[in-house]
């Protein structure tokens, strides 16, 4: 009862995607979607860049709706946490989940995301999709001549930054670090700083994200003055890094410094018989569509790998 052709670890886009591309080719699918289950699409409000809604879409209901989609062509869902996975395709892989069971399978599909790192300013988790963003591209329309911070030094606050000034009628980019010791790249500083809505402040830090139910401004303190200040403000986009969530692989397959899954080939891993697709193999693009689009890669390659 608890063999299956593949599991896929993940229940987000690209885990759904898969689940619903290998199940449609009549592969015996499992899909151990996590808890909570569904990505980072959950806590996202309107999705308006993924193609075919051109009305836009909730993201917690596009995620219902490819999970329904999935379970029509099979694939059986368990909403709990992969603690280990062992042995290998030759001799079938030996996947636990947290609740203690058990499965076995000749392949798997790791689709287990990333997840943006948190500030962990009072606030923050409040004001989580009422003006806390973790993405730009996603959320950055919603913020038309409104006036936003976004928090960070790196290449991602800087590329925030840029792209929110489309829309947003003033952005403040918090950085806790003086400007020689800034990680973004001299380009994209550069860039940054020619724009005229972006104004940079350096040695700062936020202290809390204040508002009753939507953002309404940022208590930020200097470190070099060691005063408080207060900006007024409508949304406040984290961007001080990704994590992949990939701790619980151990070293069973290989990643890169930062914990993405390394691809060996398409959408092979360093160890036969696993694929890997979306966010947890990708520091670059990490959006929904990118997402699905290699979630049926990694489904198609694991196919032909069955096939044969
Ligand atoms: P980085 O790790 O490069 O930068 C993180 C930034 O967040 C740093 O300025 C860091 O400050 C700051 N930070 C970390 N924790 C906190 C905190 N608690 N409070 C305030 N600030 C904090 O991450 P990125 O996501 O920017 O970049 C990751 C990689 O992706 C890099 O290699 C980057 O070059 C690449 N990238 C490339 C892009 C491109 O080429 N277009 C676009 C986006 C990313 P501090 O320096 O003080 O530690």
């Amino acid at each position: 009862m608890n063999n299956y052709d593949v599991i896929v670890i993940g229940g987000g886009v690209s885990g759904l995607t898969s689940s619903i591309y290998t199940s449609r080719s009549f592969l015996k699918t499992l899909n151990i979607a996590g808890f909570p289950a569904g990505g980072q699409l959950m806590w996202t409000t309107e999705v308006e860049n993924f193609p075919g809604f051109p009305e836009g879409i909730m993201g917690p209901e596009l995620i219902e709706n490819m999970r329904k989609q999935a379970e029509k062509f099979g694939t059986t869902f368990l909403d709990e946490n992969v603690t280990s996975i062992s042995g290998s395709h030759e001799t079938g892989f030996l996947v636990k989940s947290e609740g203690g069971s058990e499965f076995t399978s000749k392949s798997i599909i790791i689709a287990v995301g990333s997840s943006p790192k948190k500030l962990g300013a009072p606030g923050e988790d409040n004001l989580s999709a009422r003006g806390v963003s973790y993405c730009a591209v996603c959320d950055g329309a919603f913020f038309k001549e409104k006036a936003v911070a976004v928090v960070g030094g790196g290449d991602s606050a800087m590329e925030e930054a840029n792209y929110l000034s489309k829309y947003a009628s003033e952005v403040h980019v918090l950085v806790r670090g003086t400007e020689d010791n800034m990680r973004a790249s001299a380009i994209m500083i550069e860039r940054t700083k020619k724009n005229p809505k972006v104004k940079f402040h350096f040695n700062t830090q936020i202290k809390e994200i204040a508002g009753e139910n939507k953002v309404e401004k940022v208590i930020v303190t200097n470190s070099e003055t060691n005063t408080d200040s207060e900006i007024v403000l409508q949304g406040v986009f984290v961007a001080i890094g990704w994590k992949p969530n990939t701790d619980f692989l151990g070293n069973l397959i290989e990643k890169d410094s930062a914990g993405y899954i390394k691809v060996t080939n398409n959408t092979n891993t360093s160890l036969h018989g696993v694929f890997v697709c979306g966010d947890s193999a990708d520091p670059r693009y990490r959006q929904a569509i990118t997402a699905a689009g290699t979630g049926a890669m990694a489904a198609i390659d694991c196919e032909k790998l069955l096939s044969h």
